[in-house]
Order: structure tokens, then sequence, then C-alpha cells
């Protein structure tokens, strides 16, 4: 509701801070914080609605700067995904990989995947792939390893057998990847 009345189109006039600042426009009254930001959500469900913003019964027409312009279309902007980094432990034997049920990261929470550790912040990180899940940008660093604990939380699978397992699909990726790179 905001970016039509105030006819906000670029990315930086829409970052959170920014609309903090502009939602003073309503008024700058702190023990009337809550009622704006009522205020503004209620005009937003029930007059300016995404496809049909219903102007003429908006209290803040004659000051709406899309009304004015005729322009009544949203911009939308892809959230831009956060870059992490992660060592990808690879043990290999008869040609078998050892993967790992994952009770350690919150995505994939269960599932079976490579044994890895998140880097943090790491310099000059010399990535061997990139995947892409959710909101994240995985950069992945495939390190061959021999020593192997093996745990009932481990187990191998033939690769060239994919579809005998549940895997998600970040697995299956990671072994074509090893796979196509042999
Ligand atoms: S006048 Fe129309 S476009 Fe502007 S805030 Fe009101 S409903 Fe939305």
């Amino acid at each position: 509701m905001l970016k039509r009345y105030l006819f906000l189109k670029k990315q930086d006039q829409i970052k959170k801070e920014n609309l903090h600042e502009k939602k003073k426009i309503f008024g700058t009254s702190i023990k009337r914080s809550s009622d704006y930001a009522q205020a503004l959500m209620e005009l937003g469900a029930l007059i300016c609605k995404p496809v049909s913003p219903n102007c003429k019964n908006c209290p803040l027409v004659k000051k709406c700067k899309s009304f004015k312009n005729k322009n009544f279309d949203l911009v939308k902007f892809k959230k831009k995904d956060k870059e992490t980094f992660y060592k990808l432990n690879i043990y290999k034997k008869n040609n078998h990989y050892l993967l790992i049920k994952n009770n350690k990261f919150n995505f994939l929470k269960n599932l079976n995947i490579f044994p890895m550790e998140e880097v943090n912040n790491p310099k000059n990180f010399d990535k061997d792939l990139n995947l892409k899940m959710s909101n994240m940008s995985m950069n992945i660093k495939i390190e061959f390893k021999n020593k192997y604990n093996l745990n009932k939380n481990n187990y191998w699978i033939d690769p060239t057998k994919l579809q005998n397992y549940t895997l998600p699909t970040f697995t299956k990726k990671i072994v074509k990847f090893l796979e196509s790179h042999k």
C-alpha cells in the first residue's frame, strides 16, 4: 500500500528501513504508532488491494502518487539469495559414496546428505559447485577423504542406482556432479 501511495518503483526505495521512515507521513506520535500500523494494514487488505485498488473509497486518494500518475502497478523484487559456504567430505569405497542422515542443519532435516560442514565468512573460498536451495546460494567445496567412522546414521550408495534410494535433489545433484567429474 505504501508502495502505491508513495509511488515507489525502485528496489532501494523499498528497503525496510526506508519504509519505516516513510510511514511517518501518517503521523509521528509514538503513542499512536500501533494505530498507524493497524490502519496501514487495513487499508492494504480492504482498499488498496494488490489487483484492484478501490481508490474511490480510499481516504488517501488526494495525496496518492499512484492515483495521480494513474499507474497502479506494484513492482516486485526478488530477494537476493544468502551466500553460504560448505565443505563437503566425500568418502568413496568400491565405487559407493558415503551419506549420513542429516541431524545437523536446519535444511533437509533427517534426509540423507553428504557429510558436510559450514564455513563462516571464508576468504578466497575456492568453490567446486554452487547449488540453490530456498533462499540460499550454496557454495560448495569438495574434499575427498579416506578415513571414516561408520555409525548407524551412515550408509553407502551406489551412484549408478540412484533410483533405488530416497534422496533429496540436493544430494542427487552432488552425486551427478561427482560422477561427471571423475
Ligand atoms: S488512492 Fe488508490 S492506489 Fe492510492 S493508496 Fe488509495 S487505493 Fe491505493
